[in-house]
């Protein structure tokens, strides 16, 4: 398994506290690290570019 990276920022997830959720759009996974969810910063899906908090 690849190590997953935040959407974001790009960093490795591997901290606790970083999330995974669907993209509303195409259903691929997103993830986003803690830093990122701490300053709520938009996550943008690489697969449709699909923005959101
Ligand atoms: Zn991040
Ligand atoms: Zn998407």
């Amino acid at each position: 398994m690849a190590t997953d990276r935040c959407t974001s920022c790009n960093g490795t997830l591997a901290e606790t506290g970083a999330t995974q959720f669907k993209c509303p759009e195409c259903s691929s996974v997103v993830s986003r690290c803690y830093r990122c969810r701490e300053q709520s910063i938009a996550y943008e899906c690489r697969k449709c570019g699909f923005r959101g908090p």
